[in-house]
């Protein structure tokens, strides 16, 4: 048997040969070799943490096969088809192959021509004859909090797993999750009777998603602006309802972004659907529930948005860990709503652990309504202590100002005691700006002497400042009492105390445009892009999806790198022999091809081109002026170009019908002047020179 100094000298170079990559991330080394030294482990890592290859890679090295048990079909074949890519002999076994295809499977198994045999555990006794220790060398148990019944995943059909230990005893097993809890972590070792397993938890902390929470209001108008920022960036919304997520890909479709649905509720071949045209990149955005996410191992969702509170911090957590797996810059999204938060209690009333899930949910609502690092809270709540600020979550990147908001207080919390402490907030709200609607009225609630005492402050506002009223404790939601708002003991400290609160200052709702590419760089996104197609064409041929050709990162470093020769391009992380042999020559070529166009089209690399590729972005003209750093006219001068081009510009955001009619009637009254300026003083200089121009430029390419 080889020692395990043998296997140490080919670690790296079977990563680099099978994966591509030049080195292991932290924990995956140290876990390989215990593996390979025949010890259990229990490696707990967050979610694209880089667990497959802690057993993939000891599979290439061990000699018979490494079995994987893994949940869902969709997961294993998708880990199947990756392996293959990478020139790995890799397999899976379900009961819905044929005899013939499960034939095969054996013989392969027999004549060792098999590295990694995926099963789920309901298959496992189909298998019986060769689970020993002849053919089986090490044992895999993907997702493995599903053998809890703590965990949010239990899958009854893992908790026989027991057996595979006993009738293997020397054979070691790997067990593998990215669920942090203890009850779970000793519930695995147990039930797979591996107690004294080596137990590695990695950092939870996966720095390279941005963190936000925004109130919910508006939130589809917000969502489509999100997304018209990132015309080339897949995500995923979360909902609370199959009926929102339905509603809200109506939505995004009508405003043309590619959107579908995936839900419990549609059938099989839907879901499928849904989730094979995410995989293949021929959809941009799904609307789920939370049925959607654990058989998505895409490495490159770049963003998750949250159009609903999630019910805890796990489930988040889980959810937001879906982007960025590839480890490039990823955007969480969350909403923040009340009505949320009540909806979530009535779901938990009647449940058996309503305390537990209350409690948890109340940790979610202090990480949405914080006004310190989230991602601090954030990995607190997983028992991990940040020394330092993220930098990365909106907190950081705009820190709340605050101010002394004692009368505002003060103002809100007289009225509610005016109420008697039984109206929810938005009737306190409609009574502080002096509403006289139907229920104010009906009640008497106009004759209140704070009827009106708040009407300087816009409504949203008020719903932020009495947000953190609540937070503060000052006044608390009775959620059993119609969720009234009602006094607290700190709330007299205000009102006859004269305590000083603080308060935040509300942000401005705007889209910000938060990564921005810079300028220079456009002109060399054609290069990713380039490569990028040329990918989605090698995975429709292989039918795989296209990340399984190549990761984002690895195109990234494709497109910085320019790699021209074959050795150049093994140096790419992400490359192995195999990606190079059969990939190599394709992407090597299209990098030359890339090169070549930009010699002969460098005087060509015009300027309006540039601002073309931010306003496709959403930008306004006035935030492309800025970026520039030209002037607002000159913006404008380039849209005309572009439109004259028969670019896709909406002309007519930018000047109005009846205006280009006037222009006509200039340009025929003026028999058809040069320059703008005759225009200029036609209209009295009423008309601004950008309006003239553009509306020439569309009298010219109607006529
Ligand atoms: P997990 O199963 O923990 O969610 P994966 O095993 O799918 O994560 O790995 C996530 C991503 O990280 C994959 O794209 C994988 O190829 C990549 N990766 C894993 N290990 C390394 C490494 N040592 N260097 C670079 N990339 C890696
Ligand atoms: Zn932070």
């Amino acid at each position: 048997m080889p020692h395990v100094s043998d296997y140490e000298l080919q670690l790296l170079p079977t990563l680099k040969q099978y994966f591509g990559y030049d080195s292991f991330r932290t924990e995956q080394q140290h876990i390989i070799t215990s593996v390979l030294s025949k010890k259990d482990n229990l490696v707990i890592m967050p979610t694209g943490g880089g667990k497959s290859i802690c057993f993939q890679l000891p599979a290439l090295l061990f000699k018979g096969v490494t079995l994987v048990v893994s949940p869902l079909i969709a997961l294993m074949k998708d880990q199947v088809d990756g392996l293959r890519a990478n020139g790995i002999a890799a397999a899976y076994f379900n009961s819905s192959q044929s005899s013939d295809e499960q034939q095969d499977i054996f013989e392969a198994i027999h004549h060792s021509k098999i590295k990694l045999l995926y099963v789920a555990p309901e298959s496992l006794s189909l298998l019986e004859h060769i689970i020993n220790e002849q053919y089986i060398s090490c044992i895999a148990i993907d997702e493995a909090h599903c053998i809890s019944s703590w965990g949010h995943d239990f899958r009854p059909s893992y908790q026989q797993l027991g057996f595979l230990k006993s009738k293997l005893p020397n054979t070691p097993i790997i067990a593998l999750t990215a669920t942090a809890d203890k009850a779970t972590r000793e519930d695995i070792l147990t039930q797979l009777r591996i107690p004294n397993a080596e137990q590695s938890i990695s950092s939870f902390d996966r720095q390279n998603i941005e963190l936000e929470v925004r109130p919910a209001n508006d939130r589809v108008s917000q969502i489509i602006k999100f997304i018209r920022h990132r015309p080339n960036e897949m995500g995923i919304v979360y909902c609370l309802s199959r009926k929102s997520t339905e509603q809200l890909a109506e939505k995004l479709q009508l405003n043309g972004i590619k959107a579908t649905t995936y839900h419990a509720g549609l059938n099989f071949e839907k879901r499928h659907k849904a989730q094979e045209d995410f995989l293949f990149d021929k959809t941009q955005v799904v609307c789920a529930t939370v049925a959607f996410g654990m058989g998505i191992d895409k490495s490159n969702v770049r963003w998750v948005i949250h159009y609903n509170m999630p019910k805890n911090i796990e489930g988040y957590y889980q959810e937001i860990g879906r982007s960025g797996r590839d480890g490039l810059p990823a955007y969480a999204l969350l909403f923040h709503s009340y009505a949320d938060v009540i909806q979530l209690r009535k779901f938990a009333e009647g449940t058996t652990n309503f305390d537990v899930q209350i409690a948890k949910l109340d940790r979610m609502k202090q990480f949405s309504e914080a006004t310190t690092c989230r991602r601090k809270i954030l990995l607190s709540y997983f028992g991990e202590l940040l020394s330092d600020n993220c930098g990365n979550c909106d907190v950081c990147k705009n820190p709340p100002e605050l101010f002394d908001g004692t009368i505002i207080a003060q103002k809100a919390l007289s009225t509610i005691t005016r109420l008697r402490e039984t109206e929810a907030t938005g009737v306190v709200i409609d009574v502080l700006r002096g509403a006289r609607n139907a229920t104010i009225v009906d009640k008497k609630y106009d004759q209140l002497k704070t009827h009106g005492i708040g009407k300087d402050i816009s409504w949203q506002n008020w719903q932020h400042y009495i947000i953190q009223l609540i937070n503060q404790g000052y006044c608390e939601i009775a959620f059993h009492k119609n969720n009234a708002l009602r006094l607290t003991a700190f709330s007299k400290k205000v009102l006859f105390e004269n305590e000083t609160v603080k308060l935040t200052k509300p942000l401005v709702l705007t889209e910000k445009v938060t990564r921005k590419t810079p300028v220079k760089k456009l002109l060399s996104t054609t290069l990713f892009e380039r490569l990028r197609q040329l990918r989605q064409q090698i995975a429709l041929e292989e039918n795989i999806p296209a990340y399984l050709v190549f990761n984002d990162a690895t195109l990234k470093e494709i497109e910085n790198e320019r790699p021209l020769s074959e050795e150049e391009f093994l140096s790419i992380s992400g490359v192995g022999q195999r990606k190079l042999d059969v990939y190599g020559t394709a992407f090597i070529n299209e990098v030359k091809a890339f090169i070549d166009s930009k010699k002969n089209s460098k005087k060509k690399s015009e300027t309006h081109r540039v601002t073309y590729e931010l306003y496709k972005e959403g930008l306004s003209i006035d935030e492309i002026a800025e970026r520039r750093n030209l002037k607002s006219t000159t913006i404008y001068s380039h849209i005309a170009k572009l439109y004259s081009e028969g670019k896709a510009i909406d002309i007519y955001d930018f000047v109005s019908k009846p205006e280009v009619e006037s222009v006509k009637t200039a340009q025929q009254e003026l028999k058809s002047p040069d320059g703008l300026k005759p225009y200029f003083e036609y209209f009295d200089k009423q008309l601004d020179y950008f309006k003239i121009r553009l509306a020439l430029s569309i009298i010219a390419k109607d006529s």
